[in-house]
């Protein structure tokens, strides 16, 4: 999608990447359409630069995921859970998306969960955009003064001017290798895992309030998903999610174990038998960011290869944005 433009220079504030007379625009490829790639292509998007965006996903959102199935009704924010702002710039995007529904107050003072799900935020911010889901990138090639993306799927043939990964960092490592390409500093980024379980059950369990979580024991915490604002109430599910050391310490079990173990884990807190009528485990193999890259982002101006990621500033979806916003700022300015 190409951006028209009304006046040279800087718009409102923004620096604009304005394109020489009769030149394209310039184009940014984006590997992950999750809540870094979604802030920093709307970013680059509003000031003219062409965007298009790559995620191996099923969906939009990364860990800001959701499994939903209409023959039963139910939804599950299998991932993340809820967002709280501590700087300015989320605050005024989540200010915005109060205004528009896209987010309602949920479990603590501050703090919000999206409607109708999850991955409300990033699907928003990547309205009209250029995204591709179902696609992975498999290697990047720098060629005739841009670059290619290489993918597991299909043939990709535009030639881009820059590349921007938002991806977990051992992520983004493996495909800079894979590409014979390094960006120091990507692999400071560490992460613990989290085994989630999403949990449909015909009877409400006895929890406390609408979250729980136990001072120890493998469940880190359980919520109950019709209590979160525009969610179907029935059936009665729940996702739970495994504490970090149980995670790491039961990461390569099969998915059939690790429900049971926590089945059984849910049993004794509840003083019965948890008996589901459904239950899945899925394992997030990078889940919370442990160790940051430390720096809003990372930028090589020579290749034009940046990454952004919460893996440069924190285990917070805040943070994944504002790194996201980084890496568009180091990029316009580049790019103008
Ligand atoms: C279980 C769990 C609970 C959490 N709870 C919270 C919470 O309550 N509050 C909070 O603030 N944070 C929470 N987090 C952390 C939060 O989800 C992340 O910090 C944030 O979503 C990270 O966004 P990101 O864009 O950096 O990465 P991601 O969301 O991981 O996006 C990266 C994207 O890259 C894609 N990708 C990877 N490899 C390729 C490839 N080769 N080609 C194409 N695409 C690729 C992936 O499919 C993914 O969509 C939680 C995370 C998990 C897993």
């Amino acid at each position: 999608m190409l951006q028209s433009y009304d006046s040279p220079g800087s718009r409102g504030g923004m620096r604009v990447a304005e394109p020489v007379q009769g030149a394209r625009p310039a184009r940014v490829a984006i590997v992950g359409a999750g809540m870094a790639g979604a802030s920093a292509a709307r970013a680059l998007h509003a000031a003219g630069v062409s965007v298009a965006l790559f995620d191996k996903g099923r969906q939009p959102g990364g860990r800001m995921a959701n499994r939903r199935d209409d023959e039963t009704g139910l939804s599950f924010d299998h991932g993340a859970q809820v967002m709280r702002a501590h700087g300015p710039a989320f605050r005024a995007r989540l200010a915005d998306w109060a205004v528009s529904g896209r987010v309602a107050p949920y479990d603590a003072p501050g703090s919000v969960t999206a409607v109708p799900d999850m991955t409300a935020p990033v699907r928003d911010l990547l309205a009209g955009l250029d995204v591709q889901v179902g696609r992975t990138v498999t290697a990047l090639a720098r060629t005739d003064g841009g670059w290619r993306l290489t993918l597991a799927e299909a043939g990709e043939d535009r030639l881009f001017d820059a590349v921007a990964l938002t991806l977990p960092g051992p992520q983004a490592l493996r495909l800079l290798a894979a590409s014979g390409l390094a960006l120091p500093g990507v692999e400071r980024a560490t992460y613990a895992p989290c085994w989630s379980l999403m949990l449909a059950c015909a009877q409400d369990l006895p929890l406390p309030g609408d979250v729980l979580r136990p001072a120890d024991g493998p469940v880190a915490a359980m919520f109950r998903e019709g209590a979160k604002p525009g969610r179907p109430t029935a059936p009665v599910a729940y996702t739970v999610h495994a504490t970090p050391d149980w995670s790491k310490t039961h990461l390569e079990e099969a998915p059939e174990a690790v429900r049971a173990a926590l089945l059984a884990a849910l049993g004794d807190l509840f003083g019965d038998p948890v008996i589901p009528l459904q239950a899945r485990a899925h394992r997030w193999r990078y889940a919370l960011v442990e160790e940051t890259c430390g720096a809003p982002c990372l930028y090589d101006p020579g290749r034009r290869l940046g990454y952004a990621g919460d893996g440069c500033l924190g285990p917070r979806i805040e943070a994944a944005f504002d790194s996201g916003l980084a890496l568009a700022d180091r990029l316009i300015a580049d790019l103008a």
